[in-house]
Order: structure tokens, then C-alpha cells, then sequence
């Protein structure tokens, strides 16, 4: 029996389930020699870069110095060994272009990296873990997966990408120090872990590919490219990308003037959110949002002070089930709101948005106001949290938002008030009365965790409309270069 065949059978087995997490090799970096040295050994012809963590760093504009050397050589050797065969690279990206700068960004790092075109997710459900974008890089190259390979920073996302589309994959550190919040709480720590056991324990590395099912109805059922001209009439995004920028980007992004690349329905099976989108139902949801969504949240924002004071009735009458109940409806109302707002055709305004800010609190007021009465919730972190709310939206906010720094809501402002409103309701709960202990514990968290996302949100504003600002200066001067270019 093979090596092979005993280290993906038998010694590995154990870890089956941990598979399609599970790199053929673990790297330092996206220029290491070793792993330009595996492609050459599986005579790689199509290599597909993560961007962000493994190229650039997380926001960057930059790529890894050194990157274009090695790509250089190893197409140099791979068209020397495969004559009449060409070496390509592809990006293939979470990040989607929200916005012209992310735009401008996504184009200036595919240039850098000197990629072919750049894959981004036409919808939610084609990120990364989702083997969609390396499917449709092979079908686009016209290579078959067993000899192209994924390169990136998260085994939960580019390893499980590449594994699933029967591709070589690369596990690389993360390039800097940068992360988005979501993976550095909930994605990092345990891919750490399970890291350091692939360090301590290399035979439990792939050691080639997987056989992928998908990569197989692929090869049978295939799909169909788009090109750039057509690709316009297509593109999918609601996001709204300047004419003029599409046009200077050499239709390097998919579906921003580049192509379009749709698998078979065999080979990509629809997803439920993709079932859901095209249902007429959805439709029909859609174009209520958008003609009267606005309107329905101003309503909402208004029904929510109502139902602060029916639920403070409940709370002094007794009755904790009804209140609990309330309370809930409650806090539903607030997200809401919100997404009716955002998702209308008038768009959320600032004023809705001042409106919703004040009647939370004064419905977190009214509630709190009467846990007070009834003795369930200590009269200081009552006091505390209100100094908090007070300054925050009659203070700070104001003063910095006269002074041109945008102040929405960020991940530690979401998540305090979110744990208020748990430790509120179970103020309003029968625990109080049983646990009182365990009921101001909970209280008190909720109170630090309100004043500490008050110091993060007044520091971190300032540095994301200083980072906003140096983006928007970067890709101003990208701009400029890429008219120069078309000029010439
Ligand atoms: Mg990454």
C-alpha cells in the first residue's frame, strides 16, 4: 500500500471530519519557497489567491513584497515543462465591491498580484467556505482542479474552498495584524488550535487532493462564460459602481465588466437563500420594503415608545411572562426598523435614525424606570446607564459629528446594548425575585459593558473616517493612474 493511500485512509481517519479543513501544506507565508516548490512538484498551472490576510494586509492596499518574483518564476518554469500552456493566476475574494472604493481597491490589488481576473461572490451564499468561486475560476481557465491551487489565511474559508473543489490548498499565517472583528473573536481561536496540532503532527497534512464530487459534475456538466460586453447587461450587483470606474478597471472583477462565469445547476446546486431569492414571494417582500418600507419604520419607531410603557405597566402589575414578552417585541422592533429603513427606496435617513437613537432610549428609560420601582434593578446601575446614554447621544455623538466624523453604530455599541437588554430582561424575569445575586451580577456587566463600548466608540470613530479618508485619497490617486494609462 502507498504511502499516499495510508496517510488520507487509515493513520488519518480519526480526523475525517476535520478534512476539508486540513491544508496540503502549512506555510509562513504566501512566499514561501516551499510552497512555490509544492506547485512545481504538482506542476500547478492555475493558482488562486485569497486576498485579504494572505496577499495584503486585512483593509490594505499593498501586496506582499517579493510575490511578483515568485509568480514570475514559477509561470516561467511552468511554461517551459507544459509547451504551449499558460500559467495563470486568479483572485478569488470575500470582499465585495460595497462601494467605488473597495472597487478601486479590489482592482488595484489584482493588478498587483498580476491576476487574470478577480473573483468576487455574486451573493452571500458564494463566499468562501463555498467551493462556487474556485469552481468557476476552473471552468473559466479551462483547467481541471486536480492541478490548480487555493492560497489563503483561513482554514474555515479558503482550505474548506479548495478542499471541496478538489484543489491543492495552502494554509497561510495571516498577513499582519489586521482582522475583521467577527473572525478575529469567533473564526482565529480555534483555527489556532488546530494549526498548532497540524504543526505538532505534519503526517496528519494532506497529502494530495481530495476527489471532489463537484469538481467531477464539473467536468460533466460545465457551465457558461460570459464575457466583459455581455457581463454588463448581467451584472448582478445592486451595488452601484460608477461607469466610468468600470470602464477604467479592464474588466478585471467578475460581473464589474469582467466575466460572468455560471456553473450548471448540477454542478452548483441551488442553496435555500438562492431558492428563497428567486421565489415570487421574496419579489413580492422586496418591492413592499422598497415602496413603503420607510414609512413602516417610522411607524415601528413610534409603536416601540408605546409598547416601553405597556411593558412597564406589565412589569409594575407583575405580570413577567406578558412583560418578558413585550420587552422582546421590543427590542424585535429596534432591528426592524432599521432593516425596513435601510432596505426602502428612500434609504435611512439621519433623521429616522436620530429618532430611533432617542425613543430606545427613552423606551430603555421608561422600562428601566419601573424595574426600579419594583426593586429589580439597582437604582445605580440605572443612574450609571443613563449618564452613559445621555452623553453619549446628547455629547459626544453631537460633537462629533459637527466635527465631520460619521458615528454609526459599531460591533461594541451593538453588543452592549444587546447584553443590556438581556440583563434587563432578566430583571423583568421571575430570576430576579429567586437569584436576586445572580440577577445585579448581571446588571453590573451590562453596566461596564455599556461604559466600555463607550470609550471604544469614541476612540474608534475618529480612526475609521481617518482610514475612510486615507482610503479615498489612495483610490483617488489609483484613479488617476488608471486614466493616464488609458490615455497613453
Ligand atoms: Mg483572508
Amino acid at each position: 500500500m502507498s504511502k499516499e493511500l495510508l496517510l488520507n485512509g487509515e493513520q488519518n481517519s480519526k480526523f475525517r471530519l476535520l478534512h476539508p479543513y486540513t491544508p496540503n501544506i502549512l506555510a509562513e507565508s504566501v512566499i514561501d519557497e516551499q510552497v512555490w516548490r509544492s506547485f512545481r512538484e504538482r506542476n500547478i498551472g492555475v493558482v488562486l489567491f485569497d486576498y485579504e490576510g494572505t496577499v495584503a494586509k486585512t483593509d490594505g492596499w499593498r501586496v506582499i513584497p517579493g510575490l511578483r518574483q515568485r509568480i514570475e518564476s514559477h509561470r516561467q518554469w511552468y511554461e517551459e515543462h507544459n509547451p504551449g500552456r499558460k500559467f495563470y493566476e486568479g483572485g478569488v475574494t470575500n470582499k465585495r465591491p460595497k462601494d467605488w472604493i473597495t472597487f478601486i481597491k479590489l482592482i488595484a490589488l489584482t493588478r498587483q498580484v498580476g491576476a487574470e481576473v478577480c473573483f468576487v461572490p455574486q451573493d452571500s451564499w458564494q463566499r468562501k467556505p463555498s467551493s462556487v468561486m474556485p469552481l468557476q475560476a476552473a471552468l473559466y481557465f479551462d483547467s481541471d482542479p486536480s492541478e490548480m491551487a487555493v492560497i489563503g489565511d483561513k482554514a474555515s474559508g479558503d482550505v474548506k474552498a479548495g478542499y471541496d473543489s478538489g484543489m491543492w490548498t495552502v494554509w497561510t499565517k495571516r498577513y499582519g495584524w489586521e482582522d475583521l472583528i467577527g473572525d478575529r473573536i469567533g473564526r482565529r481561536p480555534p483555527e489556532a488550535v488546530w494549526r498548532r496540532i497540524l504543526e505538532q503532527n505534519p503526517h496528519l497534512l494532506l497529502p494530495s487532493p481530495p476527489r471532489s464530487k463537484a469538481a467531477e459534475r464539473l467536468k460533466n456538466k460545465g457551465g457558461k462564460i460570459y464575457k466583459a460586453h455581455e457581463a454588463r447587461n448581467l451584472a448582478w450587483s445592486e451595488d452601484k459602481i460608477p461607469e466610468e470606474l468600470i470602464d477604467l478597471s479592464g474588466g478585471l472583477i467578475t460581473g464589474y465588466g469582467g466575466p460572468i462565469v455560471l456553473l450548471d445547476p448540477d454542478v452548483e446546486p441551488l442553496s435555500l437563500s438562492k431558492r428563497i431569492k428567486e421565489s415570487s414571494l421574496y419579489d413580492w417582500w422586496n418591492s413592499e420594503v422598497s415602496e413603503h418600507g420607510g414609512d413602516w419604520a417610522d411607524r415601528i419607531t413610534d409603536w416601540r415608545l408605546r409598547l416601553a410603557l405597556v411593558d412597564a405597566g406589565l412589569i409594575i402589575l407583575e405580570q413577567d411572562t406578558a412583560a418578558q414578552i413585550v420587552h422582546g417585541i421590543v427590542q424585535l422592533t429596534d432591528i426592524l426598523d432599521g432593516y425596513l429603513a435601510r432596505h426602502s427606496k428612500r434609504g435611512a435617513t439621519k433623521e429616522g435614525g436620530h429618532r430611533d437613537q432617542r425613543n430606545d432610549k427613552l423606551a430603555s428609560f421608561i422600562v428601566g424606570l419601573a424595574l426600579v420601582a419594583k426593586g429589580r434593578k439597582p437604582l445605580k446601575n440605572f443612574v450609571l446607564q443613563l449618564v452613559r446614554d445621555y452623553g453619549m447621544s446628547e455629547v459626544i455623538r453631537p460633537h462629533l459629528e459637527d466635527n465631520g466624523i460619521d458615528t454609526k453604530a459599531l460591533w461594541s455599541g451593538k453588543l452592549s446594548t444587546f447584553g443590556a437588554a438581556a440583563a434587563d430582561n432578566i430583571s423583568i424575569s421571575a430570576i430576579a425575585d429567586s437569584r436576586p445575586e445572580f440577577n445585579r451580577g448581571f446588571q453590573h456587566i451590562a453596566t461596564v459593558g455599556k461604559a466600555a463600548s463607550a470609550v471604544h466608540e469614541t476612540l474608534t470613530w475618529p480612526r475609521i473616517q481617518q482610514i475612510r479618508e486615507r482610503d479615498e485619497r489612495i483610490a483617488k490617486k489609483v484613479i488617476e493612474r488608471l486614466r493616464r494609462e488609458k490615455a497613453a
